[in-house]
């Protein structure tokens, strides 16, 4: 319950911490904020207030109650709402979700029409909201819960590419939920892969690979994935781990809430630090006008992990 806490309210605070530093350069977080541990850092920016979540949250909160309330997942359900949240006019939506989200077409065409039509479909749009259902269906087991991210990704993203990295994370949450390292568990992550993915998931993944290497911007799924693995590699604890999200720049928020969710559910919620989760709130557009706050995060990470 604590990792799953730690997983949810990490993602929601990566997303709302990178925020302000969406494709701004490498480094202006810790420009900004140089030191460690004072826990000021949130403090809005950019048009965003202190601890406002993004599109990444809002998503991954209509995924969860989708979850809840009908008992498991159903796919039109979620669609239904990605639908209402794009037509009430959310503060950022993802070029790519956008396009799907508004063709009118029903839930099981739409996302693979935009990739007919646009052959580029591998942003990190189905990544970045994944955390709720990691934690969801986390104790079903590997083949499960990869199953499950696929299913869910397609619903906005057409390239199998978004599936097999969503996959891959909904199987590293499990493993960290369980309280093993996820680091350790790559290999056979890796081996659940599409064989068609799996060579390129193996390279961002890889212990000596670096975000700098990445041949497209960190919007795309493959960098991002690795990006938020790396972050969680190379530090000891979850702040250090969303500040050097932050630090690689670009599609920070996302990046954040990525290896946010990881982190929270390695480190657990005692480790977020207190003034970064309480200040956060969920603006959710296509819920007739809710506001979450930290107590509904907490509360609904209970009953997914329950
Ligand atoms: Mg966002």
């Amino acid at each position: 319950m604590e990792r799953a806490a730690g997983a949810i309210v990490g993602s929601a605070v990566g997303d709302a911490l990178g925020a302000p530093f969406e494709f701004g350069p490498a480094g202006a977080f810790s420009a900004r904020f140089p030191a460690l541990g004072t826990g000021d850092e949130m403090s809005g920016g950019a048009g965003w207030h202190a601890g406002e979540a993004t599109d990444d949250t809002q998503m991954a909160v209509h995924v969860a109650e989708s979850l809840l309330e009908h008992d498991g997942l159903d796919l039109p359900d979620i669609f239904a709402r990605f639908l209402r949240w794009a037509a009430d006019d959310p503060k950022d939506i993802g070029l790519q979700t956008e396009d799907v989200l508004t063709r009118g077409l029903p839930w099981d065409q739409a996302a693979a029409a935009h990739y007919r039509s646009s052959h580029r479909a591998a942003g990190n749009g189905s990544l970045m909201r994944a955390t709720p259902s990691a934690v969801y269906f986390a104790p079903e087991g590997q083949r499960a819960t990869m199953d499950a991210a696929r299913r869910i990704a397609a619903l906005t993203h057409g390239d199998p590419a978004a599936w097999e990295g969503t996959a891959i994370f909904h199987d590293l949450v499990r493993v960290a939920l369980s309280g093993a390292d996820p680091l350790k568990a790559l290999p056979r992550a890796l081996a659940a892969v599409h064989p068609d993915h799996r060579e390129r998931y193996a390279v961002v993944l890889a212990p000596d690979w670096h975000p700098r290497q990445a041949t497209e911007s960190n919007g795309a799924v493959w960098p991002c994935l690795g990006s938020a693995v790396w972050a969680l590699r190379t530090t000891r604890g979850y702040e250090e781990a969303i500040r050097a999200a932050i630090d690689l720049g670009g599609d920070t928020d996302t990046v954040a809430a990525v290896t946010g969710g990881l982190a929270g559910a390695v480190y657990g919620l005692t480790a977020i630090p207190a003034g970064w989760a309480e200040p956060l709130h969920v603006p959710l557009p296509g819920s007739g006008g809710r506001v979450l706050r930290l107590a509904h995060l907490l509360d609904l990470a209970r009953r997914l992990a329950t």
